[in-house]
């Protein structure tokens, strides 16, 4: 797993675009599966050390800017798992790094859509979840949460943090998935099977401008 800890090198996981200035960290870990996740967390739970949770740095209220402790991001947990056309639409299996411009892509390239979109795409779909990301099109669709129908989540309150999946995780009703992303300071990383991933409903794209 790759760590970073030359102060030069990491000084961009220490702001976000509130410009909060004053964030430190003595360390960057840049996990690529579950276990390295597991690992992260307990370790910081064993050390009782504070890990912030990085997905772009695109929100706005410092939810990601570091005071201490160890950044935890997700730039390497980037992969589409899977893309399913089902009779409803279609759903997605993602990790918590993938970016939303390319979920969008992809999606697109099967014909279906994905609403949420807070209007800056470069941010990622683990960062959406755990905001709750809204933006235009939520008027007509509503916001990420409406989206997500399951979640893979790292708990660090064990000793040794461990794997929970949420299931029953349906639609607008509020309920574990909304508990989960409405709070981006929660103890939980979203992530897949084999490492950490949140499952994502999808539109059949209707080709008129449903933006
Ligand atoms: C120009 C601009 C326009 C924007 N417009 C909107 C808008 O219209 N609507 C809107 O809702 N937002 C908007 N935003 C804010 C931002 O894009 C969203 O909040 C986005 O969801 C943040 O995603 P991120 O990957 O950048 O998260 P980050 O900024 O990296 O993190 C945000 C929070 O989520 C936590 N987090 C990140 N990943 C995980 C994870 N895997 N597990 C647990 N916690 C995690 C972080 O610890 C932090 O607390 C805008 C931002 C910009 C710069």
């Amino acid at each position: 797993m790759l760590i970073k800890a030359n102060s030069e090198e990491i000084q961009d996981f220490f702001s976000d675009a509130s410009y909060l200035r004053g964030g430190y960290a003595a360390r960057v870990t840049f996990p690529e599966t579950a276990d390295e996740v597991n690992a992260i967390l307990a370790q910081a739970t064993r050390e009782k050390t504070p890990v912030t949770i990085s997905g772009a740095g695109t929100g706005t209220v410092a939810g990601r800017v570091p005071f201490g402790g160890t950044v935890l991001a997700t730039d390497k947990l980037d992969r589409i798992k899977s893309i399913v056309r089902d009779s409803a639409g279609g759903r997605a299996i993602v990790e918590a790094g993938v970016r939303l411009i390319d979920l969008q892509r992809a999606v697109e390239s099967e014909g279906l859509m994905y609403p949420p979109d807070p209007t800056e795409r470069s941010c990622f779909l683990g960062g959406n979840v755990a905001t709750n990301a809204s933006g235009a099109r939520t008027f007509k669709y509503g916001p990420t949460r409406n989206y997500v129908t399951g979640l893979k989540l790292a708990l660090a309150t064990d000793r040794s943090s461990s794997w929970r999946t949420l299931r029953g995780c349906k639609g607008p009703n509020l309920d574990s998935a909304s508990l989960w992303s409405c709070d981006s300071r929660a103890v939980a990383f979203i992530s897949n099977a084999s490492g950490s991933q949140a499952c994502l409903r999808l539109f059949r794209h209707a080709g008129n401008g449903c933006d």
